[in-house]
């Protein structure tokens, strides 16, 4: 039995574990961005997400492997494995996984989670397989073998399709955000804190948000602007709000222990600065 709040509703732990890290400037990230802040550098994350409640576990996103980010030229901190295990989950224990979407930076790894149910938007999986995905502006962001990995939980019975907004648990909500790739999805939890909202790639880093203007990477700018206004809707603060990829995340909420600052971050707990 986990926490519970005043209401007896359930509350949950979240756990960031940031994995990679790329740094570019703000014009790589937000479409059309004018000087003088599109040539300020940006740092951006690569992370996955652990959300618990006594002994119930929930990943969201899989992160990568070392190989695709020396073949990405992206930097690698620590396997995200290994940064699973140190916060006290066994990949191949874990019971539930959700897929923001396809793209490789967050659907790779699937393999080490040979237990897990795999929730992912049913709109996602076709978008990624298609015709058009053969465009190198679209190839660009998958992976064949994290596809392929998908295919083989399909096969075993792993694969839950999910579809509009749904309840995952009770304090666990995924919610359908269209714009960055059509099946999307945001998770949105419970905790000690509030309502916290994991926008995945619905809002990569904290300016596209607060400037209005979208990562250059989009299925649909309508949408994406209507999933900011979603985004905004469902949060009660900028820090309730949790980027996909914005590298102040780490820095401003604790570490769980002493040895994981830098790596690990608590988001159901209150940001230190
Ligand atoms: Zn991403």
């Amino acid at each position: 039995m986990g926490a519970v709040n005043n209401a007896g509703e359930a509350l949950w732990e979240i756990t960031a574990l940031r994995f990679a890290r790329l740094t570019r400037h703000h014009r790589d990230a937000l479409l059309l961005c004018p000087e003088p802040l599109a040539g300020r550098p940006l740092d951006m994350d690569y992370s996955l997400w652990l959300v618990r409640r006594g002994d119930e576990t929930v990943v969201v996103d899989t992160g990568y492997s070392p190989e695709l980010a020396a073949r990405r030229g992206r930097t690698f901190l620590d396997d995200p494995m290994d940064l699973l295990r140190r916060v006290g989950v066994d990949p191949a224990a874990v019971t539930d996984v959700v897929l923001t979407h396809l793209h490789y930076d967050h659907a790779g790894n699937l393999d080490q989670f040979p237990a897990a149910r795999v929730h992912l938007n049913e709109l996602e999986f076709g978008p990624a397989t298609g015709w058009h995905a053969r465009e190198p502006s679209v190839s660009f962001a998958y992976e064949a073998d994290h596809i392929a990995a998908v295919v083989r939980a399909r096969e075993e019975g792993r694969l839950q399709p999910v579809r509009d907004n749904t309840r995952l648990r009770d304090g666990i909500e995924l919610v359908h955000l269209p714009g960055h790739t059509p099946g999307h999805m945001a998770v949105r939890v419970r905790t000690g804190r509030g309502w916290v909202l994991l926008t995945g790639d619905a809002v990569h880093v904290h300016a596209n948000l607060r400037e209005r203007r979208p990562y250059p990477l989009y299925t649909s700018l309508e949408e994406t602007f209507r999933d900011y206004d979603t985004v905004t809707a469902l949060t009660e603060s900028a820090d309730h709000v949790i980027p996909g990829h914005d590298a102040s995340v780490i820095e401003r909420f604790p570490a769980p222990a002493p040895g994981l600052a830098g790596r690990a971050a608590r988001l159901d707990l209150p940001p230190e600065s």
